[in-house]
């Protein structure tokens, strides 16, 4: 049984197309995994019934040589993404019991291609966080350990759930968001691969939001070719979406394996930051000397205002979320906590619903809005951030993609940065300008740190040029020929 989940997406993809297996089999070996994965706290809510129920269509499908490019493939959703009269929480108490009353687009854009729904996965409280300790349901365990110790790691964040359940094949492959770094970072964290495409390129319908002109949807698979796959799915204009791009979407498996033979790759000189551990630059070299041995053409370049990114994030993204998170009212979703009238009600609601985080970011947000501070830090926090992707734009006139590490360290010990917020932030220092400037970017696994964990190298990419992103992050792959695997001892 359980060597039907050492199977890849696409490996399982042609096995149910040739008929060796059934989506029914695949299923109840990931349902079997699921279940004994338990110790990682990855999913939130198991859908074992509807799993089945979905995986028997499929085979119905399969038998008569029908079904999507899906098809019959069991998936994991983080639990931000609405599902119809399926619980969503975005791991937040608020959201106690709210059973959506439909469906997100991307999530309904894999159910038309045939996948099916193991369940919601864990995540920071409304994706607030690098290291999945702020949801309400407790953090996820990282299925990675440092070699000869077994203290708890994170598996990133802000989908940590995402990227442990894929790790720990609790899933083939998983929907996950990112705003300043979550489907990169915990890809990292993991050695899996993420990619977050570009602003536009998925629908953020249905999604729930944290800061609108930031978020975006991605896949967090076992390798590229896995990514590759579940992006075309997830991708294409919807009209619920004003920000979503009506543009073609491409066969993005095709572009693996084209060759980066001639592709100019950018390595940004303002990413070698002070305190960078010594292996994480030297993985940054290895991935240099990778892409030239397969006949890229690399050459130095800056991005003067990298140094603001951080600073601007944490203005712009509690902004748009204290905005957005207004509508948590007990009213109109989950949790009410009653009170004296209403104003005492929305107060002991919202008190009681969100997490610390989550009160943070709402109260900086609220503070960098208000009248007598929304030109001195918001209007310039904007400014700052078009001059951020004026850098990028500038770059990419002159190279096709840029190569970076994709966090500053390996996976950390649960707790380790609980109480300091501001060493935590700095975990997303290579990933949050990508979002700034709503450029697509990808975390492939590119070797191991001193004491066995996963590393990541970033590739960053043009606007909807995924295509590029993904032959690069192709050639990483086959350079790095990362194999390791984390020991299932949470079976034993
Ligand atoms: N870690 C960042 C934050 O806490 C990014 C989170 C995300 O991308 N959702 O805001």
């Amino acid at each position: 049984m359980s060597d039907l989940t050492k199977l890849t997406l696409a490996g399982a993809r042609d096995a149910l197309k040739k008929k060796d297996i059934t989506s029914a089999e695949l299923t109840g070996a990931y349902i079997a995994e699921v279940e004994s994965g338990a110790p990682l706290n990855a999913y939130v809510t198991v859908t074992a019934e509807k799993a089945m129920e979905m995986a028997k269509a499929s085979d119905a499908k399969l038998a008569k040589g029908e079904g999507g490019a899906l098809e019959g493939l069991p998936l994991g959703i983080k639990d931000l993404f609405c599902t119809k009269d399926v619980l969503t929480t975005a791991s937040s108490h608020i959201l106690d019991g709210f059973h959506p009353p439909y469906e997100s687009t991307v999530t309904a854009n894999l159910w038309r291609d045939g996948a099916v729904l193991l369940g919601k996965l864990n995540n920071d409280e409304f994706a607030m966080g690098s290291s999945n300790e702020t949801s309400y349901y407790g953090p996820v365990v990282n299925p990675w350990r440092r070699k000869g110790d077994d203290t708890k790691l994170v598996p990133g964040g802000s989908s940590g759930g995402s990227s442990a359940a894929v790790a720990a094949k609790l899933c083939l492959a998983a929907t996950a968001t990112d705003t300043g770094g979550s489907i990169r970072q915990p890809a990292a964290f993991t050695g899996t691969v993420g990619i977050k495409p570009t602003y536009g390129r998925c629908s953020r319908w249905g999604i729930v939001a944290f800061a609108s002109s930031l978020d975006q949807a991605g896949p967090i698979a076992r390798d590229v070719r896995d990514a590759a796959i579940m992006l075309r799915s997830m991708a294409g204009h919807d009209e619920k979406d004003t920000t979503s791009v009506d543009r073609p979407v491409p066969d993005y498996e095709a572009a693996l394996g084209q060759g980066v033979k001639g592709l100019k790759v950018g390595i940004p000189k303002e990413y070698r930051v002070d305190g960078m551990p010594a292996e994480i630059d030297a993985l940054w070299s290895r991935g240099i000397e990778w892409l030239k041995a397969a006949g890229a053409e690399i050459k130095e370049v800056s991005l003067p205002h990298t140094k603001y990114a951080l600073p601007t994030y944490y203005i712009v993204a509690p902004a748009e979320c204290s905005s957005n998170l207004a509508r948590y009212d007990g009213v109109r979703y989950g949790l009410r906590v009653e009170g004296r009238d209403i104003t005492d009600m929305y107060e002991k609601t919202r008190a009681a619903g969100f997490g610390a985080e989550v009160r943070r970011r709402v109260l900086m947000g609220t503070y960098v809005l208000s009248a007598g501070y929304y030109d001195a830090y918001y209007l310039k926090a904007q400014k700052v951030r078009t001059l951020i992707a004026r850098d990028f734009a500038t770059v990419f006139a002159d190279v096709d993609v840029l190569l970076t590490p994709t966090a500053p360290s390996a996976a950390f010990a649960i707790g380790e940065k609980t109480d300091d917020p501001l060493s935590m932030y700095l975990n997303d220092v290579f990933t949050v300008p990508v979002n700034l400037a709503g450029l697509p970017g990808i975390s492939v696994p590119a070797g191991l740190s001193s004491d066995g964990l996963p590393l990541g190298l970033q590739l960053i990419g043009r606007t909807f040029d995924e295509e590029t992103l993904l032959k690069a992050a192709y050639a990483v792959e086959q350079a790095a020929d990362f194999k390791a695997a984390p020991e299932a001892w949470w079976k034993a």
